[in-house]
């Protein structure tokens, strides 16, 4: 492009608004404005050259200079006819494009100086401008495949074409472009330019034709699809109807039903609601429709807003309560206690109770008592070996199966929301990789959390706050801590004989009766017969097998009166062989000799006190000690604790030093039922030893407990009351108990107190002087 080629010319101009004139453009447009019509008729009078320029701003009524674009097109105007309400209708054809330099201030119309932009002449059959050529001719084919309607005139119209201008030129003039894409290819300087704006322009065209026709047939398919479903659920319904099994509607309308029913916030029940209007939806023999069933179903039965009202008369639940049980006492004035604060402040926090004692104390029995005086709903949700996190919680909908926790599960039970609910053997859960039990409780017990609880399956929150919670445990060291944290612990401790005996007379007797269809009258026990019930044929802290024995002596009786026609039996002491076979357990089980390496110990297991049987034997070797039985980690150390200690004082008991290095050590405890471990074992352990490396003989009606430290004192240990009980049974006379808990000993029952000698000891040294047998003793034995 050379720059003297270049002249500036003065011509009338006209302002278009959305409109873009190309070059090689036979096109016509209509002018209502004065100033744009007076131009066209002032071009008429010269060379009928005009020069068309776009308006930035298709609203602006009269632009200046900034109001529109910088290039536009001399046209030659070829026809001008007026029409109605002075409109003109111009018919021009596009000679070449011209660049706007400047308006001229005439108010009269539009005249501009412009300069042209001369033609930029490219070899048409160079390769490159072949390959462009093409390249437009393909996109326009593609393009045109979305647009049918253009298609016709347009790619028709392109075949011939042979140059890139006329190319360019005719594509924009026959594509719905907007005029700002229009103008931009315009002002483009070199064909090359205009041709890769245009190129892209179209690429960008067709990438759109593509996805709007995608998801037009996406939409389409959706609504066919819809429709055809509506048909066959319309046409499903009428054979339904025909053959009478209308059953998914029916149920959803009997779900309908239900849920006007039902005591449910509004939430609650706009959930249902929705849940019916989905089962609605689906066909009634699918899976999904019997999920949908069996969630709706739940939903309807859990008790949302349902309450019992609770008897708050105190003195009616204390007589009740007495009327069950006999003693317990404790248990008792706890939930008298709960039900005075919550009839005075009218709304209490329900406490969590947990009742920790051995089997067969009434745990269960009292806490079900404590439902039917309060006239609560009772649930009992037995807790022992639930492992899988999704027992407490539910399963989510998602599964195969699923099903809601059973602690939702029990509140449906119930029907009401604020039943007793007892957790039974809450030390008994466990946790693995199915998920963390324990933390699913502490929910449920949690009192800030409760009120929201989540069940996977149920989704909607559970309002737990008004359950009373009773929670069973036989020891406290196996509740999960936080769990433990949580609750108030009751501890309910084994019975003595005497208890038993009256528990048994009172309460025991009359039910087994009445299980075995036995009339009062018809069997009577003496006093006599049940405390030997008790003494030698059950060995339990509760009372579950002395009622099992009562069953099996009503049995006997039952059959009794039937085949030889008695009118009554009366079973005593003497006659006791007769219905229970065999006695069990002889009163004393105490060692009748004194012996050297052997003593008596006492211990608390989880299922109430026991005696355990040190036995240490010394035999040549060399200094190894060697410990078996069920021992636990804290017992072994217990034992060489007590090696350390008798080692540190061996002179005293003129030991020979070279004893414990020419000698092995054999500590063994006999394992019981219940495995055994605490430190309590200590004064016990380390007295069998003595006995064994000094020789001489521990008194067989002996028994002790107490923890040992390195330098021989006796520290204090827990689960007195069980361990004298267990002693007791076991018939022993003398029990060595640590000084320090000399003040346990008054709150034990004198019952089970008279008849054994208690020495309070401090030090090993004490211990030794009340076990051993006096040496003169000894001597006198030989
Ligand atoms: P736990 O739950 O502590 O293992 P249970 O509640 O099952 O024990 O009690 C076993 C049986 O003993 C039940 O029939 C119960 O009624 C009876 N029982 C236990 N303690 C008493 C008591 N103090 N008074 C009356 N019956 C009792």
């Amino acid at each position: 492009m050379k720059e003297q080629e270049k002249e500036t010319i003065k011509i009338p101009a006209v302002a278009l608004r959305g409109l873009t004139i190309f070059p090689d453009m036979m096109i016509h447009f209509d002018l209502s404005r004065k100033k744009s019509i007076m131009a066209v008729e002032q071009a008429m009078m010269g060379d009928q050259r005009l020069f068309l320029i776009t308006q930035k701003d298709p609203n602006q009524v009269d632009p200046n200079m900034d109001g529109v674009f910088r290039v536009g097109t001399i046209v030659l105007i070829k026809q001008v006819s007026k029409l109605p309400n002075n409109i003109v209708r111009v018919l021009v054809d596009g000679i070449c494009r011209a660049s706007l330099l400047e308006f001229l201030e005439n108010a009269e119309y539009l005249e501009a100086y412009i300069e042209e932009i001369p033609v930029e002449t490219m070899e048409s059959d160079t390769t490159e401008t072949q390959a462009m050529l093409r390249h437009i001719q393909e996109l326009v084919e593609q393009y045109c495949r979305y647009y049918p309607k253009i298609e016709k005139t347009m790619a028709i119209h392109l075949k011939e074409v042979t140059s890139l201008e006329r190319m360019v030129n005719q594509t924009i003039l026959n594509m719905p472009l907007h005029y700002t894409k229009k103008q931009i290819i315009l002002e483009a300087l070199e064909l090359k330019n205009q041709y890769e704006i245009l190129a892209d322009i179209l690429f960008n065209e067709i990438e759109i034709a593509k996805i709007r026709t995608e998801l037009t047939d996406k939409l389409k398919g959706r609504v066919e699809k819809n429709q055809k479903e509506y048909l066959l659920r319309e046409q499903l319904h009428y054979i339904r109807q025909e053959l009478g099994e209308e059953d998914a509607f029916s149920d959803a309308d009997q779900f309908e039903k239900e849920l006007i029913k039902i005591k449910a916030s509004k939430e609650v029940k706009e959930r249902i609601k929705k849940e019916i209007t989905r089962f609605r939806s689906i066909s009634g023999s699918s899976a999904e429709s019997a999920v949908a069933r069996g969630y709706i179903e739940t939903l309807l039965e859990l008790p949302w807003d349902k309450v019992s009202k609770d008897n708050m008369d105190m003195n009616q639940v204390e007589e009740l309560l007495n009327q069950d049980h006999y003693g317990l006492d404790q248990v008792k004035e706890r939930i008298l206690e709960f039900l005075a604060v919550r009839s005075l402040t009218n709304h209490g926090e329900s406490p969590i109770l947990c009742l920790v004692g051995p089997p067969g104390t009434g745990k269960t029995s009292i806490a079900k008592s404590v439902a039917t005086a309060l006239n609560k709903k009772y649930v009992r949700i037995c807790l022992g070996g639930v492992r899988d996190e999704a027992e407490i919680r539910g399963h989510r909908k998602t599964y195969v199966g699923a099903m809601s926790g059973r602690i939702a599960t029990g509140l449906k039970q119930a029907g009401v929301r604020n039943p007793l609910v007892l957790l039974d053997e809450i030390d008994k859960v466990g946790s693995d990789q199915r998920g963390d039990t324990s933390s699913a409780l502490l929910e449920v017990l949690d009192s800030e959390q409760n009120s929201k609880f989540r069940d996977h399956y149920v989704e909607i929150p559970l309002d737990l706050s008004e359950v009373l919670f009773i929670a069973t445990a036989n020891s406290v060291s196996k509740i999960p801590r936080p769990l433990f944290d949580r609750m108030e612990i009751i501890e309910v401790s084994s019975y003595t004989a005497n208890e038993k005996f009256h528990i048994a007379k009172k309460h025991l007797i009359g039910k087994q009766l009445k299980k075995n269809g036995l009339h009062e009258n018809q069997l009577t026990m003496s006093d006599a017969s049940i405390k030997k019930i008790i003494q030698c044929y059950t060995r339990e802290s509760g009372v579950r097998e002395t009622e099992r024995k009562i069953g099996q002596a009503c049995r006997k009786v039952a059959r009794e009166i039937l085949q030889s026609g008695k009118i009554s039996v009366k079973i005593n002491s003497n006659n006791l062989n007769k219905y229970l076979g065999k006695e069990k357990y002889l009163l004393d089980k105490a060692n009748t000799v004194d012996e050297i390496g052997i003593v008596r110990g006492l211990a608390w297991t989880s299922v109430g006190g026991d005696t355990l049987q040190v036995e240490v034997n010394m035999m040549p070797g060399k200094g190894d000690i060697e410990l078996t039985g069920q021992l636990g980690d804290v017992m072994k150390e217990s034992a060489l604790t007590g090696i350390s200690y008798i080692r540190s004082i061996s002179k005293d008991y003129s030991i020979p030093i070279d004893s414990f290095k020419e000698n092995d050590f054999h500590i063994h405890i006999p394992e019981g039922a219940v495995p055994k471990d605490g430190p309590s074992a200590g004064i016990t352990m380390a007295t069998a030893l003595l006995s064994a490396i000094t020789g001489r003989k521990v008194k067989a009606e002996i028994a002790m407990t107490g923890e040992i430290t390195l330098r021989g004192r006796v520290l204090p240990i827990g689960g007195l009351k069980e361990k004298i009980l267990a002693a007791k049974t076991a018939g022993i006379k003398t029990v060595l108990v640590p000084e320090a808990n000399k003040k346990d000993i008054d709150e034990i029952p004198k019952e089970i107190t008279t008849g054994i000698e208690i020495i309070y000891v401090e030090t090993m040294n004490e211990v030794v002087k009340h076990a051993f047998v006096k040496e003169e003793e000894k001597t006198s034995d030989n």
